[in-house]
């Protein structure tokens, strides 16, 4: 019996409820694999800040870097609006992110059969898409230095530098070198090297680490034609491996492509530490209710299983069983067209587990 370490950070709104149906999920994987996770709870966003002060105390900090891997709901809320930006829930995730040096940020874009109407695009461009977007996380135009709004000649200036080092390309190319050539063994990377330096090593650290990856196909393309690509043929991408802003707007835009906020998982992953969330936020408009959609974490829980702890079995039992419960046409609210089944939080998350059964 295999024993496995994972922090449990439920945070506000929905999160509680997603996050319990992705347990039971795991209870599942538990009993079917004959592993064990130990799950530490710990708080984060807005409950963190009615408990201790602070969106992210330093106890869940602890806890967190003495796992290997962390479950996150969502945080935020109506009543933490007010506060000032650095005392904000919001702030607990920037801060976990940096602390924990999450430098790839893994955002999968995949199409569901049965739910490929709710895509803007027409059924025949949509289908069979399965492309993952690997944004860097940690540097680039969001946090290079020098940084500002300045006098100049009195004008204001408003300034932010694009900076990488080699390294912090490397790694996160890298990343996706490795993803994709566990995948369909594509690699778009994406830069704007036409126009931008930092764009030309880009470009230049990729091709030095294509050579340690001779299965993996490569193609380059500037970010600008990238955004119409993805939505003139976006079943044709696989991986693609971008720089912080660049994939800050593309894994977006593949988000909306393949339909439902309440579907799409994500992973932050470093060299030591991972997390994994939903794309969506604390959804506070629905919290209590028992309708939200439970999918994105369960499929959060489902990257964690794979890309953690290499328990690729389970990850892909998981995602049929989701298939085929949206098959059967079980749908929340959000996610529900006529002729489907509605049904809330726990049932949904009922039809899943049940679906893994076989
Ligand atoms: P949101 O994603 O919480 O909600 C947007 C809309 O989508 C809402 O109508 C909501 O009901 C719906 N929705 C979202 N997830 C759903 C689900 N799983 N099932 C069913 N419906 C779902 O975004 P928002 O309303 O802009 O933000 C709400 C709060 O969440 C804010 O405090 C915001 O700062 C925070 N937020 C947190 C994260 C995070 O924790 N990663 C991300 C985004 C926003």
């Amino acid at each position: 019996m295999g024993e496995f370490k994972i922090t449990v950070l439920k945070g506000d709104g929905i999160g509680p409820e997603i996050v319990d149906s992705a347990l039971r999920v795991l209870d599942k994987v538990q009993e079917l694999f004959g592993v064990s996770f130990e799950r530490e709870e710990a708080l984060i966003g807005g409950i963190a800040i009615d408990t201790t002060g602070d969106p992210l105390p330093e106890d869940t900090l602890k806890r967190c870097k003495d796992s290997q891997a962390v479950l996150l709901g969502a945080v935020g809320g109506y009543k933490w609006d007010n506060l000032p930006t650095d005392k904000r829930p919001e702030k607990g995730l920037l801060r976990i992110r940096k602390e924990l040096d999450l430098y790839a940020n893994l955002r999968p874009a995949k199409v569901w059969e049965p739910l490929i109407h709710s895509s803007p695009l027409k059924d025949e461009v949509v289908k069979g898409t399965d492309m993952l977007v690997v944004r860097e996380l940690t540097s680039g135009i969001y946090y290079g230095e020098p940084r500002g709004i300045f006098e100049e000649e009195g004008k204001r200036v408003g300034v932010n530098t694009m900076r990488y080092t080699e390294d912090e390309i490397r790694r996160v190319v890298r990343k996706g070198f490795e993803i994709a050539s566990k995948r369909r063994k594509k690699l778009t990377s994406v830069d704007k090297s036409n126009v931008l330096e930092v764009s030309g090593l880009w470009r230049e650290v990729v091709e030095e680490e294509k050579k340690n990856f001779p299965d993996v196909e490569l193609e380059h393309l500037y970010v600008d034609n990238c955004a119409m690509q993805i939505v003139r043929r976006p079943s044709t991408f696989d991986v693609i491996v971008t720089g912080n802003i660049f994939g800050d707007i593309l894994s977006d835009e593949a988000g909306v492509v393949v339909g439902s906020l309440g579907m799409l998982p994500s992973a932050s992953v470093g060299e030591k530490y991972a997390l994994y969330e939903p794309v969506h936020g604390s959804a506070p408009d629905i919290a209590g209710k028992g309708i939200a959609n439970p999918i994105a974490t369960i499929l959060s829980l489902s990257m964690m299983l794979k890309f953690s702890f290499g328990m690729d079995e389970a990850s892909e039992l998981i995602d049929k069983a989701i298939e085929r419960t949206l098959e059967e046409g079980y749908r929340t609210p959000d996610i529900y067209s006529e002729g489907t089944k509605k049904v809330g939080t726990k049932e949904m998350t009922d039809r899943i587990i049940k679906n893994m059964e076989g």
